[in-house]
């Protein structure tokens, strides 16, 4: 039996163990740093965390949830759908949590991985990090930030027991995470402060709470939830077919923000504020119907000034005014483009993960395997992030691939594949050349490594991407038998 070592119990792992596990691959552990399933839905648990990919497409395919309370779910259900899913495909119990894993060399005498952790060693035919693109929270490095005296925390570190009610708030940044942060505490501060360095598009979130009849019909007609699906799938679709390059698709959707912002801005300054500098879709998308309403109120603000230093009453903007508040919430996103960071990598030779991208830029054959890595399969790995559309989608094309590649291993008595370096060039050319017509070029984001490279996007369809991690092809790889008399090292007792 092919034994297979998960790292990161989010939608990519457990995606993945799943898939091994209903197709009859049984030896299956997933190690989790944290104390619960759920990777980013998880970790961020700051108030308004929602998802603002529609539920019925942010979900398993196989695993339709007819019970989702509105079509935007929250953080709280979404971790919920994961845990009774993995529960019921028998995933749950193959996590070990509490496990932070250090060190992962292969041993090429053996076929093996060695898997340093927390816990002990742990001994695997194949290697899957799962860490995901956007979990590990990234602070910039502004001077002062130390002598700040009141309290400080990263979106993703949602401080709970540090309630915002009645204290003045400075929330850094404007992404994803802020639009759903801002409206949700401004209400109850002080005065909220919103430090702006570029704007993003925003569109309404057409969010649609589902009533009993919904579910009713979800259930006794399931067609009905998957046409909904469909339709989600196909707006995406034609989403990510502007974003990668046709502009009479972005201008059939580019009216859709700056209609909202003509229309859902009643004061000119901040409409002036909120226009962002950069093309539609350059930056994420985002979705939000009550983010300008919050920033209208009386008890909050904007500032587009950059910002110097953090003292320690507060922001000091390069206009030389100190914003003094109580809380600085830090939206300053993740370090995206650090691919598999937090773990030690060495492959064939000792070749180490980080040093080789150091020099190339994160690249991986369909996002998944790195030649002189045999048997290393990454999901969500570099250049398979969405523009538009549910990661779950990619996720599920990774974990067929690596499904297929683990029959092989097993149905062949092949110890290794690495995949062949021209295979692996040859693919990255591609990608890189695709994404010279895309948007993710024309701005400046976390799907841009420190060189410029979008190394987190795919460039092309997603259903193009499904297509080509079907199936695992052995072509495409060195493949190696290797004989050792070595016994088999079983996984350290749970402790
Ligand atoms: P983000 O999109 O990377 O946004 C970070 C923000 O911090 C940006 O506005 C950035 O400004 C600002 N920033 C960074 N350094 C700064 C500095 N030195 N001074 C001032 N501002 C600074 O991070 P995020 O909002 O956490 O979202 C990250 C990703 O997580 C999203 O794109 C999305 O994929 C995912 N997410 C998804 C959902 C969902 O509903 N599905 C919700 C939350 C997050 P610039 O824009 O100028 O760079």
């Amino acid at each position: 039996m092919t034994r297979v070592l998960v790292v990161g119990a989010g939608f990519g792992g457990i995606g993945a163990a799943i898939e091994l596990v209903r197709n009859g691959h049984t030896d299956v552990t997933v190690l989790e740093k944290g104390d619960e399933i759920g990777g980013v839905w998880r970790a961020n648990t700051y108030p308004g965390a929602a998802c603002d990919i529609p539920s019925v497409l942010y979900s398993y395919s196989y695993a339709p949830n007819p019970h989702w309370s509105s079509r935007f779910s929250g953080q709280a259900e979404i971790q919920a759908y994961l845990k009774k899913v993995a529960q019921e495909y028998g995933v749950y119990d193959r996590i070990r949590f509490g496990v932070t894993v250090t060190d992962a060399d292969f041993d090429a005498d053996r076929g093996v991985w060695e898997v340093r952790t927390s816990d002990g060693v742990f001994e695997a035919d194949v290697f899957v990090p799962a860490l995901g693109q956007l979990s590990r929270p990234a602070t910039p490095a502004i001077p002062g930030a130390a002598t700040f005296q009141g309290e400080q925390w990263h979106s993703a570190e949602w401080r709970h027991d540090a309630p915002l009610a009645g204290k003045r708030v400075a929330v850094i940044g404007t992404g994803a995470s802020a639009i759903q942060i801002v409206p949700n505490i401004q209400p109850s501060v002080e005065r909220l402060t919103l430090f702006q360095r570029s704007a993003p598009h925003i569109s309404p979130k057409p969010e649609r709470i589902y009533s009993r009849a919904h579910h009713a019909m979800f259930e006794k007609v399931p067609v009905t939830q998957q046409v909904e699906r469909l339709l989600w799938w196909l707006f995406m679709e034609y989403n990510t077919i502007g974003l990668t390059g046709s502009r009479f698709t972005t201008a059939t959707v580019a009216w859709i923000p700056k209609l909202y912002r003509r229309f859902g801005i009643k004061d000119p300054v901040l409409r002036e504020q909120m226009t962002p500098d950069e093309p539609p879709g350059a930056k994420r998308a985002l979705f939000a119907s009550n983010y300008y309403p919050a920033l209208e109120a009386d008890n909050a603000s904007v500032v587009t000034e950059r910002i110097e230093e953090i003292t320690p009453a507060g922001v000091r903007t390069a206009d030389g005014v100190v914003h003094e508040v109580d809380v600085i919430v830090w939206c300053t996103g993740f370090t995206a483009t650090e691919f598999v960071s937090t773990i030690n990598v060495r492959g064939l030779g000792g070749k180490d993960l980080q040093e080789y991208w150091a020099s190339t830029g994160a690249r991986a054959y369909l996002g998944l395997t790195v030649p002189n890595f045999p048997n290393l399969f990454l999901m969500y790995g570099p250049n398979t992030n969405v523009g538009a559309g549910s990661i779950i989608y990619m996720h599920e094309g990774q974990a067929a691939y690596i499904r297929s590649a683990v029959d092989y291993l097993s149905t062949t008595g092949t110890s290794y594949v690495d995949v062949r370096e021209d295979v692996e060039e040859a693919f990255d050319a591609e990608v890189q050349r695709a994404m010279q017509h895309t948007v993710w070029l024309k701005g400046d984001s976390w799907y841009r490594d420190k060189n410029g490279r979008v190394t987190t996007n795919w460039p092309m369809r997603l259903l193009e991407y499904r297509r080509r991690t079907r199936t695992f092809d052995p072509s495409d790889y060195e493949t190696r038998v290797v004989h050792h008399d070595q016994p088999r090292l079983a996984h350290p007792a749970r402790s």
